[in-house]
Parts: C-alpha cells; sequence; structure tokens
C-alpha cells in the first residue's frame, strides 16, 4: 500500500482497504476469481446525457420491483449491493465515539469480506460468530451475544456456497423482532431460486434482502444492486443516498436487463452455469489431491488442496486466476473457482489436472529422498 497523507484521519490510516479480487490480481487471461459471469450480453445505449439523472429511476424501480414480486416502494436501487450495506450500516449503526461504544453488526464468518470492513470504515463494532462445522448459523452463540444493530446473513454464501437453512433465518427474524434487522445478502440466488426468503418480508418488517446484476445478470461492470425490505427502511437509506447514486446509462442498461427478454437470457446463462458447475464438481471429485469440494448453489466452487497459496500460483502461471480464500475464519487452504465458459473451464481442469499430477510427482520425489535419507541413516 503506498504511503497516506499524514492529515488523514487515524482511521483511515489504519484501515486495511477490501482486496478485491480485481485489485489483487491482475493479468492473466481467463478470470475466475470474482464470481463474473462471462457469458454476457451486449447492450446498446440511447440517449444524451445533459441532464442529472433521477435519484430512483422510476422505470428501473418498477422493473426490479416486477421482477422480484415486491412493490416499488420496497426497493432501492444503488451502487452495486456494497453500497447497500453501507447504507445500512451507515442509516443504522450509530457509530463508536470516545464516550460511546456505539452499535454493532453482527456477521458470521467465513463469509463475504465487505460488512465487517464496511462497518469498520465507518467506525462500527463487529461481533463475530463463525458458522459451525456444518457451515449453518451458531444461533445458540447468536442470541447469546449483545444485540447488533444488524445480522449479515449471505445465502447463498460466499466462498462456501452453501445455503443457510430457511429455519434458521426465521429463527433470528423472530428473536430480533423489533431489536435488529436482519440482512439476507442474496447476490447469487439466481443460481438457486427456490431459496429466497422474499417471502419472508411481509411478515417481517425488520428483514432486509440484497439483490445485485453484478453475478446472475452479468453486469458487475454496471455496479447496480437493489436492497429490498419494509418502505419505513427503504425510506431511512433514502436520506443517506447520494443524491445522483446511478449514471443514466447504467439505469438506461440495468432497465434492459431486467426486461422480459434480459430475464430470460440470465436465466440460460445461469442453466449453463449451473451444468459447468456441477461438471466442474464431478472433476474436483475425481482429483485425488482435492481433500474435499463444498458444495455449491451459487457459480462458484471451493476446494479444500494440500497447499493453497501454490495452487493458485500453479494456475497464475498458466494465466488462470482463482481465488485463494485460505485467510477466512474457518477455513483452512481452500481456493475458490468461479465457473466460465465452457473453454475457460476446460481450460481450468486441465490446469488443475497437471498441477494435481506434479504435485503428486513432487510428493512421490519427497518420499522417495526421505525413505533414501533414512536408510543412510539406518
Ligand atoms: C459480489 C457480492 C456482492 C456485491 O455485489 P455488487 O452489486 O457488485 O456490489 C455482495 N454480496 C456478495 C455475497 C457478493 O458475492
Amino acid at each position: 500500500m503506498s504511503s497516506v497523507n499524514p492529515l488523514a484521519r487515524n482511521l483511515v490510516k489504519q484501515l486495511t482497504p477490501y482486496a478485491s479480487a480485481r485489485l489483487s490480481m491482475s493479468g492473466g487471461s481467463v478470470w475466475l476469481n470474482a464470481n463474473e459471469n462471462a457469458l454476457a450480453p451486449e447492450y446498446q445505449l440511447s440517449g444524451s446525457y445533459n441532464r442529472y439523472p433521477d435519484c430512483q429511476p422510476p422505470a428501473l424501480i418498477q422493473a426490479y420491483a416486477a421482477y422480484a414480486g415486491v412493490k416499488p416502494e420496497q426497493v432501492l436501487v444503488s451502487r452495486g449491493a456494497d453500497e447497500g450495506i453501507e447504507l445500512l450500516i451507515r442509516s443504522f449503526c450509530e457509530p463508536q465515539s470516545q464516550n460511546q461504544q456505539g452499535d454493532s453488526v453482527l456477521i458470521c464468518p467465513p463469509t463475504y469480506g465487505m460488512y465487517a470492513i464496511s462497518a469498520e470504515s465507518n467506525q462500527v463494532r463487529r461481533t463475530i460468530i463463525p458458522l459451525t462445522a456444518e457451515l449453518t448459523l451458531d444461533t445458540e452463540a447468536i442470541f447469546a451475544a449483545p444485540t447488533p444493530k444488524l445480522v449479515f446473513i449471505c445465502s447463498p454464501n460466499n466462498p462456501t456456497g452453501d445455503l443457510i437453512p430457511r429455519q434458521q433465518i426465521i429463527d433470528v427474524l423472530e428473536f430480533y423482532k423489533d431489536k435488529a434487522l436482519v440482512v439476507v445478502d442474496e447476490a447469487y440466488i439466481e443460481f438457486a431460486p427456490e431459496a429466497t426468503v422474499l417471502s419472508l418480508l411481509d411478515s417481517y418488517p425488520n428483514l432486509v434482502v440484497l439483490r445485485t446484476l453484478s453475478k446472475a445478470f452479468a453486469l458487475a461492470g454496471l455496479r447496480c444492486g437493489f436492497t429490498l425490505a419494509a418502505p419505513d427502511i427503504i425510506n431511512a437509506l433514502k436520506k443517506m443516498i447520494a443524491p445522483y447514486p446511478l449514471a443514466a446509462p447504467v439505469a438506461e442498461i440495468a432497465t434492459q436487463a431486467l426486461s422480459s427478454e434480459g430475464q430470460a437470457r440470465m436465466r440460460q446463462s445461469v442453466n449453463t452455469i449451473n451444468q459447468l458447475r456441477d461438471a466442474f464438481i464431478q472433476f474436483a471429485k475425481s482429483q485425488p489431491a482435492v481433500l474435499k469440494v463444498y458444495p455449491s448453489n451459487a457459480n462458484y466452487v471451493l476446494l479444500q488442496v494440500k497447499d493453497a497459496a501454490a495452487c493458485v500460483a500453479a494456475l497464475v502461471n498458466e494465466g488462470i486466476l482463482i481465488r485463494n480464500q485460505s485467510s477466512q475464519i474457518g477455513l483452512s487452504q481452500v481456493v475458490r473457482v468461479s465457473i466460465g465458459n465452457p473453454d475457460e473451464m476446460a481450460l481450468v481442469q486441465d490446469a488443475l489436472a497437471r498441477y494435481f499430477q506434479q504435485q503428486n510427482a513432487s510428493n512421490n520425489t519427497a518420499n522417495t529422498n526421505s525413505q533414501l535419507l533414512s536408510a543412510g541413516a539406518n
């Protein structure tokens, strides 16, 4: 990290920014490290851009409400779901100050890193309750923790790929009724649409659902996400959002993506990706060097290997980027492979198979060497 101006806030001097896939790895020609969708449609822009855009473009809000089956008053559009996370923290959590603890957010790792980073950059305390060994919520520990203002639940969870059991989400919503908002991040829900908790929105006024066009809709470059919640929550967020958060071309393209043709294209690409993912899981299970293949309900698969850093490095040498997720609480020696297009999947499977073979060969050499050494010592 380059030097930071000495006049900056102490918080800023101390902050470690989110190491996004794009920031932390570069080069290569096969990008399977950011859970993007490689099956990208093209869009046309129409107009001139001399006027300021709507803060919440009505056509886009209508389109997303219709797509999700909620009312327009329950929808906020922002620069990606990431801005939704930030707005929730800024709108609902009192920061720590010299004489006050402030509010806290509850986070269940291994999970998406931005909940903790957004909280930290807004000086909001984090309560960390790791998932259980079965990757479910540790509800007992959650309920024993000091009451947070926000609970973040990611389902399908990034980077593990599992779904959090619906009954657990309901239990958490019940427990925190009138006390805390329960934010369910459904960034990958189009890959497992039956698992959405949106139908709980009417019974639980403390439920917030995050969505994005970055994953299944193949529009990560657009920066467009949605927060779905009761109107009084949406209205609180609207007070904090920038006056012109979405560039007009973004709203144009997002609205096209949500047209019935756009939705049909998205569903087709989801089908293709789910098939490629299942084939990749088969491949990974056929490799003895893969110690564990995490089941996936999304467009990525987490693998446990002997040496995650070496595995990532071996693939980088072949121009293929995958992501090391080993630093997360509760995970060790794991790599996350995003599902790309068929050509990319053939390349990554080839490269992994060759790496595992070489690893095996050098293990055998090492074994032989140590046998020779111990033989010599005798
Ligand atoms: C990618 C991702 C997001 C961020 O989505 P954007 O709309 O691109 O900001 C949010 N949550 C999870 C779990 C993600 O993986």
